[in-house]
C-alpha cells in the first residue's frame, strides 16, 4: 500500500499511544459496558487527559491545534479494539458537534463550551432526527420561537447518539414556519441543565450496546438567544457543509471492522478441523475468503485515496457517498460470511465476531442511508 503523505513520525506517534490506550482502558472492559448499556464519563475524562479528543481545536480552546488528521489516525484506533459504540459517540462527539461549535459558535459559546469538549467533561450529542423524521430531515417539526431574550423550544428528538451522558445538545430547530422548509431550520445549543429539557428513553438496540442512544424532549425548553449557532435560517447550511467529514468517519468505521472481522476469521478457519481438514482448507470456504480479502483490499485503497484527497481540501462530497454506502454494505456482507464460517460459536456472545455482526448493522442506516447515498451520486450523474 502506498505510504500516506501527510502521515508523519508525530502522528505514528500518536497513534501508537492512542493503541496503547485502547489495549489498557478499553479493551478489558468492552463486554461489561455492553451489558451496562453505557460507557462511563470517566472514560471521556481520561481520553481528554490523554489529548485524544478534538486535539484539531486551538489551543486557546483547550486543543492541540494540530491537525484533523490526528483525529483520523485516533479513529482508526479505537475502531481497531473493535469497539464501534464508543467510536460512534466520539464521532458525533469530536466530529460533527464540536465542529459545529467552532465554526458557528460566538466566541462566548466556544470559550464556554470547546475546553470541556476536549478534557472529557463535556460531553456533546446531536439533535437532529424527529420521530416522524429522519432522512428528510427538513421535515423537522421542533419550534424554537423567540420569546424575551430567549428561545422557547418544544419538540421531540430520537435515536439520539449520547443522549444519556451529554452535557449540552446542538439542537435543529424550526425558528421560522413561514420560511421555505429548508430555510426555515437554526441551530441552537442546549444545555442539559435548561429548564424543560429532559431524557426520554434509552433505547434498547439491536447492536452498539454500550453507546447510549435516547430520546430527548423539550417542552417550553428556555435557552438564551446567544446559544444560536451561526444566523437564524442557516441551521440546514451548517449540517450540510460537514457531512463529508462525518461520512469518512463512517467509511473508516465500516472499512476497519471489516478488515477486523476477516482477520479473526482467517485465524479461525486455520485451525478449527472439519471431516478432518480445516475448514478454511475447503475450496467453497477459500473462495469465500479470497473475495472477502480482494473486497476489503479495494476498499481500503478507495478509502486511502479519498482520505489524501480530502486532506488536500478537494470536494470529495459524491466519493464520500460512493464510499459511506459501498463500505458501509461491504462490511455487512463480510459480517454475515465470517459469521457463517464460525458455526455455532459465532452465534455466541463469547467471540466478537457475533458483537460486531450487529454493530456494522447500524452503518448503512445512520449518517445517511445508503438510499440517500445513492440519491445523492444519482443527482451528481445528473439523474
Ligand atoms: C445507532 C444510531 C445512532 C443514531 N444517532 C443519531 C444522532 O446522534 N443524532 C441524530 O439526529 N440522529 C441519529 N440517528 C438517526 C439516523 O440519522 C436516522 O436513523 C437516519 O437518518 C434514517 O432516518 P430514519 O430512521 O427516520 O429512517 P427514514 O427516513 O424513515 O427511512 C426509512 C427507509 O426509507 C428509506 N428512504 C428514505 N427516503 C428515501 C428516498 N428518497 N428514496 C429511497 N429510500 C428512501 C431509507 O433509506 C430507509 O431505508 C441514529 C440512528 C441510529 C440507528
Amino acid at each position: 500500500m502506498k505510504q500516506k503523505e501527510w502521515l508523519t513520525q508525530e502522528h505514528r506517534i500518536f497513534q501508537e499511544s492512542a493503541k496503547r490506550f485502547m489495549a489498557k482502558e478499553v479493551l478489558p472492559h468492552i463486554e461489561q459496558w455492553e451489558q451496562e448499556r453505557l460507557i462511563p464519563r470517566e472514560l471521556w475524562r481520561k481520553l481528554g487527559d490523554q489529548g485524544y479528543l478534538c486535539p484539531w481545536l486551538p489551543e486557546e480552546y483547550g486543543g492541540l491545534g494540530v491537525e484533523y488528521t490526528y483525529s483520523i489516525v485516533f479513529q482508526e484506533e479505537v475502531v481497531r479494539t473493535t469497539f464501534y459504540s464508543l467510536a460512534t459517540g466520539l464521532r458525533v462527539h469530536a466530529d460533527i458537534a464540536a465542529p459545529y461549535i467552532s465554526r458557528h459558535g460566538s466566541e462566548e459559546i466556544k470559550r464556554r463550551i470547546l475546553p470541556g469538549c476536549v478534557s472529557g467533561e463535556t460531553i456533546l450529542a446531536l439533535g437532529m432526527t424527529e420521530p416522524d423524521c429522519g432522512s428528510d430531515l427538513a421535515a423537522l417539526r421542533t419550534s424554537a420561537v423567540k420569546d424575551g431574550g430567549d428561545y422557547v423550544i418544544n419538540g421531540q428528538k430520537t435515536f439520539i447518539s449520547n443522549g444519556i451522558n451529554c452535557d449540552w445538545v446542538v439542537l435543529a430547530a424550526r425558528t421560522d414556519p413561514k420560511a421555505p422548509r429548508h430555510r426555515g431550520i437554526s441551530l441552537v445549543m442546549v444545555p442539559s441543565d435548561a429548564p424543560g429539557f429532559s431524557r426520554g428513553r434509552r433505547l434498547d438496540k439491536m447492536g452498539l450496546r454500550a453507546q447510549d442512544t435516547a430520546e430527548l424532549i423539550f417542552e417550553d425548553c428556555r435557552v438564551p438567544q446567544e446559544y444560536l449557532l451561526g444566523k437564524e435560517g442557516q441551521g440546514f447550511s451548517i449540517m450540510m457543509e460537514n457531512l463529508s467529514q462525518e461520512r469518512l468517519a463512517i467509511c473508516l468505521g465500516a472499512l476497519v471492522q471489516a478488515e477486523r472481522m476477516l482477520e479473526m476469521t482467517l485465524d479461525y478457519v486455520k485451525t478449527r478441523t472439519a471431516f478432518g481438514q480445516t475448514i478454511g482448507s475447503f475450496q467453497a470456504n477459500s473462495f469465500k475468503l479470497a473475495e472477502m480479502a480482494t473486497e476489503v483490499t479495494m476498499g481500503r485503497t478507495f478509502y486511502e485515496s479519498l482520505v489524501d484527497s480530502f486532506v488536500a481540501g478537494e470536494d470529495v462530497s459524491t466519493q464520500v457517498a460512493m464510499g459511506k454506502w459501498w463500505l458501509s454494505e461491504m462490511a455487512n456482507r463480510v459480517a454475515y460470511a465470517c459469521l457463517q464460517l464460525h458455526g455455532g460459536y459465532g452465534y455466541m456472545e463469547e467471540y466478537p465476531i457475533c458483537r460486531m455482526s450487529r454493530d456494522v448493522r447500524a452503518l448503512p442506516i445512520v449518517g445517511g442511508s445508503t438510499e440517500i447515498m445513492k440519491q445523492i451520486i444519482a443527482k451528481r450523474l445528473g439523474l
